[in-house]
């Protein structure tokens, strides 16, 4: 099959809080965008029945309704959606590839917001039951269907123990399986002593998931004590694995960098060791992994790619033309040294017009242009022939200098 080819200015992966807000601040900025989901738009928050901590909303809000708000911003700034998998990705130079099944999209900048996926016990048995056939990651899904029953709850973190709050409210039990001694638990101490005093949730200590078992469906989740090594069969309809994420990063395996956990690693502004490639959200490594986060961090991912491009256009456009010699000022406006040889470079650009293009590159706003002349501090002149950087002056900037280099 062959596969069609289409061309944007920023593509995202992942249609999460990050690449939802990513693609409010591309689209705004009337960047040709495209965000790739690959199941559902709003990711993993609308997973979650309540969140109570995304600021503007004081009397909270199901993840689903929040993210529907997020996804209709997008679309007011013309953000294209594509629900498919992205399979495999080319990322260097200046045309990115981001491969999907059908298609080849050509882009100039990419940003990578794929989030993460529940992580699995690694018991016996376990995917004989995943999704369907009782073990669950979603108790905002599969609560109703658990009204009046028993069920487990592995994991003591925040998500284990609110969720497990909300499993309250539908089965008759709800039953924690924790690694700690007891009383020990990984959540916030509010959701703690909420759960301990929960009269519907009960607590076994030290222990792991040993195995899976039932005919057919889930029936049994075998505990194994820690301290003991007994094995003890728990009778559960359905079994929800709250023990943590790993992040969606396979495909950038040996192209990004990551940490030991599959992290992508970024700087603060969202850019990763790959020149016009941008991560946001819960599939960096980063302190603390929420909607609003994602939010901050989709938001700078976002402005960062419209930079990119921008410079990218300046950059080919203006200075690297080769129809006459160019000189770029690289300047700092905070910097008095740099303000002072202005009237000198101004003086040129006037003696010189038509003859030498003059261009201003003031890095206080943004180093990108400069550091693609291969320049990094300022003041500093670099000189273009037949578009290529051929000097650069950093120590004595005067017009004598600049003449000499132009001859
Ligand atoms: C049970 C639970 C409760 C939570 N409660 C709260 C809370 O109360 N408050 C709060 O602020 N946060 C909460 N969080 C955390 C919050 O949901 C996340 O921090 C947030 O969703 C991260 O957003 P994201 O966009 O980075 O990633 P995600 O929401 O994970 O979105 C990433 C998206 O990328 C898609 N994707 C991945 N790979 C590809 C690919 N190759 N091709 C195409 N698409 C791809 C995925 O399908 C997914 O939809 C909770 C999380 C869970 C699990």
């Amino acid at each position: 099959m062959k596969k069609k080819v289409e061309q944007y200015d920023v593509v995202i992966i992942g249609g999460g809080a990050a690449g939802l807000t990513a693609g409010i601040y591309c689209g705004r900025a009337r960047l040709k965008t495209l965000l790739i989901e690959k199941s559902l738009v709003g990711g993993l928050a609308t997973y979650t029945n309540e969140i109570e901590n995304y600021p503007g909303f004081p009397d909270g809000a199901t993840g689903l309704e929040l993210m529907n708000l997020f996804h209709k911003q997008a679309k007011k700034f013309d953000v294209r959606f594509k629900l498919t998998d992205v399979k495999s990705v080319r990322l260097e130079g200046e045309t990115k590839i981001v491969e999907t099944f059908r298609t080849i999209y050509e882009t100039k900048a990419v940003i990578v917001a794929g989030g993460g996926k529940p992580r699995l016990t690694g018991a016996k048995g376990e995917e004989d039951y995943l999704y369907d056939k009782g073990i669950s990651f979603c108790a905002t899904c599969d609560a109703a269907a658990n009204t009046g029953k028993t069920v487990m709850v592995v994991g003591s973190g925040d998500a284990a123990i609110e969720e497990g709050m909300f499993l309250t409210k539908f089965a008759d039990k709800v039953i924690v399986s924790v690694l700690h001694d007891e009383g020990r638990m990984d959540c916030n101490e509010i959701a703690k002593s909420e759960a301990l005093a929960n009269p519907k949730m009960e607590f076994i200590w030290n222990t792991v998931v040993d195995e899976f078992t039932g005919e057919g469906r889930l029936e049994e989740v075998i505990l194994r004590n820690l301290k003991t090594d007994a094995l003890l069969p728990v009778k559960v309809d359905a079994c929800f694995l709250f023990i943590g994420y790993i992040p969606n990063t396979e495909i950038f395996k040996d192209i990004l960098n990551m940490n030991n956990s599959g992290y992508l690693i970024t700087n603060e502004k969202m850019e990763t060791n790959i020149e016009g490639v941008f991560a946001a959200g819960d599939v960096r490594d980063k302190f603390l992994k929420q909607v609003a986060t994602a939010v901050g961090d989709g938001a700078i991912a976002g402005y960062g790619a419209e930079k990119y491009i921008a410079e990218s256009e300046t950059f080919h456009n203006q200075i690297m033309q080769d129809d006459m010699p160019g000189l770029v000022f690289v300047w700092n406006a905070v910097d008095p040294k740099c303000r002072d040889l202005m009237p000198i470079i101004e003086k040129y650009e006037a003696e010189n017009q038509g003859k030498v293009r003059v261009i201003k590159v003031d890095i206080y706003k943004s180093a990108g242009i400069a550091n693609r002349l291969g320049v990094f501090e300022a003041p500093c002149v670099a000189m273009i022939k037949d578009g290529k950087v051929f000097k650069i002056i950093k120590d004595r900037i005067c017009e004598d200098e600049i003449i000499a280099a132009i001859e």
